[in-house]
Order: C-alpha cells, then sequence, then structure tokens
C-alpha cells in the first residue's frame, strides 16, 4: 500500500536492524485516515472469505482492527492482556512471547464472543516473529472458529513470522513488507503501487 509505505519513510523511525517505530501514526499518535483506508484494503482483500468476525491483540490492533471491521460489517474482538474482574465468562487463553517486551504474557477471549460459528479475520499492526499471531491461532482453535486469514499492516520479511504462519496454512495479507531495516534504511520488499 502506497499510502502507508510514504508515511513509513516519512514518520517511521528506525531503532535497530530489528525494531520500527511508528508511533507517529500508527501506535501512539493514531491517523484515522491512514487507518480508514488500511481498513478498506483489508476488506477488500478478505471480502470473498465469509468473515464473521475481526480478532486482534490490545492495544496496537485494536485501531486498524475496528476499521477492517467497519468495512466487512463484523463485529471486532479484543483478546485481552489482563483479565478484569467483569470477564466473568469462561475464557480461552495462549502465552504469547512479546518481541518488544522480551516476555511472556497472556491473551484471553470470552467463549461468549467467539464460537464454532465463527469465520475470524486476524489483524495485528506488526508482523514479527509470529507469535502474537499464533496465540490468536491457538485462541480461535480452542473455540471451533475457523481463521481465514491474516491481515497484518507492516510485516517485517526478515523475521520469522510469515513463514511460520504460512506452515499452518495461514493466508496472509500484508500492506507493507520491509525487506531489511539495515543502515538505518527502510527497504521494502517490492514497489507495490496500489
Ligand atoms: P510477533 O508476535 O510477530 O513476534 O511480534 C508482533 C508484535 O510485536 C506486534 O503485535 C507488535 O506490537 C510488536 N512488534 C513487533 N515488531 C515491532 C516493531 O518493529 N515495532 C513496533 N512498534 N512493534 C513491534
Amino acid at each position: 500500500m502506497k499510502l502507508l509505505e510514504e508515511r513509513i519513510v516519512q514518520d517511521g523511525r528506525v531503532l535497530s536492524e530489528g525494531v520500527l517505530k511508528v508511533d507517529q501514526f500508527l501506535n501512539h499518535q493514531i491517523d484515522p485516515a491512514l487507518m480508514q483506508a488500511m481498513g478498506e484494503d483489508f476488506a477488500n482483500y478478505f471480502e470473498q472469505k465469509g468473515i464473521t468476525k475481526v480478532i486482534t491483540i490490545e492495544a496496537s490492533g485494536i485501531a486498524p482492527a475496528v476499521f477492517t471491521g467497519l468495512s466487512l460489517d463484523v463485529p471486532v474482538v479484543v483478546a485481552k492482556k489482563n483479565v478484569g474482574i467483569t470477564m466473568t465468562d469462561e475464557l480461552a487463553a495462549a502465552d504469547v512471547y512479546s518481541f518488544t517486551k522480551q516476555q511472556n504474557y497472556t491473551i484471553s477471549v470470552s467463549k461468549s464472543v467467539l464460537s464454532k460459528n465463527d469465520t475470524v479475520l486476524i489483524i495485528d499492526d506488526f508482523l514479527a516473529n509470529g507469535q502474537a499471531a499464533l496465540g490468536l491461532m491457538s485462541i480461535c482453535q480452542q473455540l471451533g472458529a475457523a481463521v481465514a486469514g491474516i491481515g497484518i499492516v507492516i510485516e517485517k520479511s526478515f523475521q520469522t513470522g510469515r513463514s511460520l504462519l504460512e506452515e499452518q496454512g495461514a493466508d496472509i495479507y500484508s500492506l507493507a513488507r520491509i525487506r531489511s531495516l539495515e543502515n538505518r534504511q527502510v527497504e521494502f520488499v517490492e514497489e507495490n503501487l496500489s
């Protein structure tokens, strides 16, 4: 997605060879117009897949997931990192290793919001080593829901996530694919002129 690639070049900051900071438009300050365009792009790609729900992990997946749900006209489920006292229903849970915090955390989804009647689209802001998406796939599997695909805003293609998820048979659609962050430069996998 050209608009997103331009924004990454303009406002993204390469923190190291493995980490990109995009807090000016994606996960701290949010650009709603860009989010809306991204949601429409995800919806266009996955619209024939019979999706009944979008799922993401709090917090930075929520904005792109909500705009995707809006475009597909389906509800959005947010897997919780901290289970509050209001989550009284039975839960499905999975452990996830956090790429940015370098520690494990547990994500939980109530059985009341996802079931075997659902076909799910997973949305997340980044794909690094695929652990967040794998955790969401595990929750869908536990609840009997089918995973129709995975939509990623920024894929770092030089890390292991894509191949790991493809081994699980996932259809992955990324709006921007980064080939390298070496020398503090963002290089994309290919010129995407859409
Ligand atoms: P994975 O689970 O694929 O290893 O990592 C994906 C998760 O880690 C995303 O949900 C995202 O929040 C975070 N993440 C991974 N790489 C980056 C990055 O380069 N920059 C930022 N801001 N977050 C990242």
